[in-house]
């Protein structure tokens, strides 16, 4: 559960708890990520307007590493960013507010539909002396850290996740 405001995470917590759901939660789309990678969820809620930037994003780069179901809480004046959230790879949205009835539903449809994926998500991905750490975002070569610009990073992923492929221009522009 990656969620900022207290109240709805209290609420989204508890509604998930009584029906016997284990809960990680996060404040931030960094933190979501990290707690993504390490607890391995199988499935994510996720609110659109975070501290540290847009939960479009926490989509984009984690659809770079795991297919796991994210459910996206979004207010009702964003519609751009649900359209966003959803072309990056979200599932399922619901607008806030929401009942816990629907929300319960929507968790049990997006659960389904996550246990036909096989594979754990892994996040790490590893290349002659390279590493990309893609929870935390960050590149080292012989265990050294690499500093990339953000560009240069979403290129690298973009490719280590794609290799044998040949990328074309236009998918290199479009992502
Ligand atoms: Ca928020």
């Amino acid at each position: 559960l990656v969620e900022d405001e207290q109240d709805i995470r209290r609420f989204v917590r508890t509604a998930l708890r009584n029906e016997q759901y284990r809960v990680l939660e996060a404040g931030t789309i960094s933190q979501g990520l990290i707690e993504a990678d390490s607890g391995k969820p199988d499935l994510v809620i996720l609110d659109l307007g975070l501290p540290d930037g847009n939960g479009v994003q926490f989509v984009q780069d984690f659809r770079h590493w795991s297919q796991v179901p994210v459910l996206v809480l979004s207010a009702r004046s964003a519609e751009q960013e649900k359209i966003a959230a959803l072309d990056a790879g979200a599932d399922d949205y619901l607008t806030k507010p929401f009942a816990v009835g629907e929300l319960l539903a929507r968790v049990r449809a997006l659960l389904r539909r996550g246990q036909q994926l096989q594979a754990a998500p892994e996040a790490h991905l590893s290349f002659s002396n390279i590493t990309v750490d893609m929870a935390r975002r960050s590149v080292t070569r012989d265990s050294e850290p690499v500093h990339l610009t953000p560009i240069e990073y979403r290129l690298l992923v973009l490719l280590v996740t794609n290799a044998g492929k040949v990328m074309t221009h236009r998918q290199l522009l479009r992502e």
